[in-house]
């Protein structure tokens, strides 16, 4: 079976990659340069010119890229290609302030699939499969990306896009599909469906790539187990290209960047200093191959480490741990950072499904935070006794855990809204008041 998509580039030396990666970061520094005046006058306030950036190691003298540079700039004010060179925009959903347009030349959109396409073969893919895009299609960037990588490897591929979870199902029997590709969320709301209707029995899957929101080793563990398929996690950004960006192998452990494309940085977020391998931080990445939009140290606000350790799959490009949370998502309650994705984890370690909600609120000038948490059908109890016993032993589990006191209140199975796209974990309603 093929191993890898690319191999001599997903497999070269590290020596190779840095030659790559030096020669392309000089090339787009000069084309963002001339072509985005928003970058020439970052620069020069930087003291800097083209001629200051001569291999990777002068990457940390160019300075960041945030979300509100890409607000000011909407929308196209960090376009570095005329717009009749451009195919084609994706956008952000716009849901934590304003969108975000990125723009693609035709060259953009191939090397995104590439991307897309390795992800798929270091998840088993071969044009022998049957893979079901269930992202959204549209301006979201998670179902054409996967669409086009699934293309790129041969695969039969079925455009399903999200939700109508009945067609789901159905097409996924009907046709065989043996790779899917959608939200965890979602993924684990099919396997709930499949498996209430019995019909898992009819199912091929063999893996899925997941990716678009945050989620836990447990919940990987519990759709694994569900659907009876390896889940693979895939990592991307829409003002970086989209998924793709990085991807899991077989071993798991870790996404590889694609650093022929995109050079990844982790940095202290309250300095801007560069942190080595290890070191916990937030993700910085440069796009040296996009011509229409081409990013240099755009600060994901995600939070993870880096490894450069060698990988039993072959490949040789640098890992990152799962995002470890998100500037934006982190909440802080009590003072205490608090992060859903450790209120996520205690709850499947105590064996309840990753339906539940998160609810904080300020009343009389304290925070309060409640966890809405849905029962499995057996767990379903009318003893009131039972009910408050299994809430205690979550109140101390999520103490432990966040070290601050959480209310917990268990509701009935099948009453918390399910998503076909991202899930709402948190409402945060002490945002209502800020005027
Ligand atoms: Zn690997």
């Amino acid at each position: 079976m093929k191993r890898y998509y690319q191999e001599e580039i997903e497999t070269a030396s590290r020596e190779q990659i840095r030659e790559w990666q030096s020669e392309r970061l000089v090339k787009q520094v000069k084309h963002v340069w001339d072509n985005v005046p928003f970058y020439r006058k970052r620069m020069e306030e930087a003291g800097l010119t083209p001629d200051d950036i001569k291999s990777v190691d002068d990457l940390h003298k160019l300075p960041f890229i945030t979300k509100d540079d890409l607000r000011d700039c909407y929308p196209t004010g960090l376009v570095a290609k005329p717009l009749s060179e451009c195919v084609r925009i994706q956008s952000t959903s716009g849901t934590t302030g304003k969108r975000v347009v990125a723009f693609y030349t035709q060259h953009d959109i191939d090397l995104w699939e590439d991307c897309c396409a390795r992800a798929i073969v270091a998840a088993g893919g071969t044009n022998e499969d049957v893979c079901q895009v269930s992202y959204g299609y549209g301006l979201f960037t998670g179902g054409s990306g996967l669409n086009g990588g699934s293309h790129k490897v041969g695969c039969l591929t079925l455009p399903m896009s999200s939700g109508n979870t009945e067609r789901q199902i159905q097409f996924m029997t009907d046709l065989g599909s043996t790779i899917i590709c959608c939200t965890p969320s979602y993924a684990a709301y099919l396997a709930e469906s499949i498996n209430e209707r019995g019909v898992k029995d009819q199912i091929k899957l063999k893996a899925g790539i997941f990716g678009a929101e945050a989620w836990t080793e447990e919940m990987r563990h519990d759709i694994e187990n569900q659907l009876g398929i390896k889940a693979y996690d895939i990592y991307g950004l829409t003002e970086i290209s989209g998924p793709g960006v990085s991807f899991e192998c077989e071993e798991q452990n870790g996404m590889h960047v694609n650093e022929d494309h995109f050079i990844a940085e982790v940095i202290n977020p309250k300095t801007g200093e560069v942190l080595p391998d290890g070191e916990k931080g937030e993700l910085v990445f440069s796009c040296i191959t996009k011509e229409a939009f081409p990013l240099l140290r755009y600060r994901t606000r995600d939070i993870c480490i880096l490894s450069h350790e060698k990988c039993s799959c072959g490949r040789t490009h640098v890992r990152m741990t799962k995002p470890l949370g998100r500037s934006d998502d982190m909440l802080i309650v009590k003072g205490v950072n608090v992060f859903p994705s450790q209120i996520e984890t205690v709850l499947l370690n105590k064996g309840y499904p990753a339906n539940y909600q998160i609810i904080v609120d300020r009343v009389n000038n304290s925070d309060t935070i409640e966890v809405q948490v849905e029962m499995t059908a057996e767990m379903f109890s009318d003893n009131v006794g039972t009910i408050s016993a299994k809430e205690k032993d979550l109140v101390d589990a999520l103490k432990a855990m966040l070290g601050i006191y959480a209310k917990v209140k268990l509701v009935d199975p099948k009453t918390i809204t399910r998503s076909e796209g991202k899930a709402v974990r948190v409402i945060d309603k002490r945002n209502l008041y800020k005027g």
